[in-house]
């Protein structure tokens, strides 16, 4: 695994000269041009590459070995940030994105009305889950294919872009069919055959930190969805478990900064997975953004003392209209904008 850094004044023919070398030798090539100079990642096939031809050809300035397991998904292989298109939102740009709604798909009518809410309060893109990976199987499991039918709906009548997850390699196809962005939850961050499955989607994919796993763990879980052609990926960090018992999770905030550094993919948090009580949420949103955070992906519920999961963790649309506000203090405190 290198990196080719080409000569500031390499031509076109010479970069081309050099990848054809690369693929000659059985390896993939991977360009990233700066503005100031190009590299090009050499993705191998497990034997060593040899540098020092490399390096005589023509056009090329030096090698250098990529230290890190993760290649696609680390920042010396790509070093500008990557933003992700949905819609209208960009991801991992200037501004700060806001995806909220319900933890689960209930109705239409509260899909409807949560929809209105949030994009009202300022959302970028529309949450709710229509598969729900629940720790027991006696609890509500989603509302399967009918929820997604809603969700298609309310994006309809809301313009809002749909984040949901799928939790089956199997179904990738069909909650393609209907959402805007693939949620991959924390429990299924190291279920290799879905990571190949929506890595092979059109669709980007939004991928949780699993809740025992490191950041390297959480970057070769991406780098799984990269190496299968799929290069919109957004990572989410959603807490961790610590011994604390009187938070769901414990938000791991070191992700947002550590991620940012070694990977060029955005990065945003769960405030509400990552402490589970609603009146937390709002302090550890301000928190995220602050520690650079590229958004958020909130749980909003209209009666969150009706919600079929997640209540405690809900805000209600004013809470949420309140947490925009105040979190566009903090972007706008920090360089970014909402
Ligand atoms: C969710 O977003 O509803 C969810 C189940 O989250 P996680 O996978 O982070 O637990
Ligand atoms: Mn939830």
């Amino acid at each position: 695994m290198m990196i080719v850094i080409m000569k500031k004044a390499a031509t076109p023919s010479q970069l081309t000269n050099v990848v054809a070398h690369i693929e000659r030798m059985g390896c993939q090539a991977h360009i990233s041009s700066g503005e100031e100079r190009t590299l090009v990642g050499i993705i191998g096939n497990g034997r060593p590459f040899d540098a020092e031809h490399l390096e005589q050809m023509a056009g090329v300035e030096k090698t250098m070995p990529v230290t890190r397991p993760f290649k696609r998904a680390s920042r010396e292989f790509h070093p500008h940030d990557t933003l992700v298109t949905i819609g209208e939102a960009v991801v991992g740009g200037d501004g700060i994105v806001l995806i909220a709604g319900p933890c689960a798909v209930e109705s239409r009518e509260q899909m409807s009305e949560i929809g209105r809410a949030v994009k009202e309060a300022g959302a970028q893109m529309l949450r709710g889950g229509a598969y729900k990976p629940r720790t027991s199987p006696y609890s509500f499991q989603g509302l399967g294919e009918e929820g997604l039918k809603i969700l298609g709906r309310v994006r309809e009548e809301t313009g809002l872009p749909v984040v949901t997850e799928v939790m089956q390699p199997e179904l990738v196809p069909l909650v393609t069919s209907y959402a805007d962005v693939l949620q991959v939850g924390a429990r299924n961050m190291q279920n290799f055959a879905l990571l190949h499955a929506v890595g092979q989607a059109q669709r980007p994919v939004l991928l949780k930190r699993g809740m025992m796993s490191t950041m390297e763990e959480l970057l070769m879980a991406a780098e799984y969805i990269l190496s299968h052609g799929n290069d919109r990926v957004i990572l989410c960090e959603r807490g961790i478990r610590t011994f604390e018992s009187y938070t769901r999770n414990t938000l791991d905030i070191n992700a947002v900064p550590l991620l940012k550094g070694l990977t060029h993919l955005p990065v945003i948090v769960d405030p509400s997975h990552g402490t589970g009580k609603r009146e937390l949420v709002e302090p550890v949103s301000r928190a995220a953004i602050a520690a650079g955070a590229d958004g958020l992906i909130v749980e909003v519920h209209h009666r969150p003392e009706e919600a079929v999961s997640d209540g405690a963790q809900s805000l209600r649309p004013e809470g949420f209209a309140r947490l925009s506000e105040s979190v566009a203090a903090i972007a706008a405190a920090v360089g970014r904008r909402m």
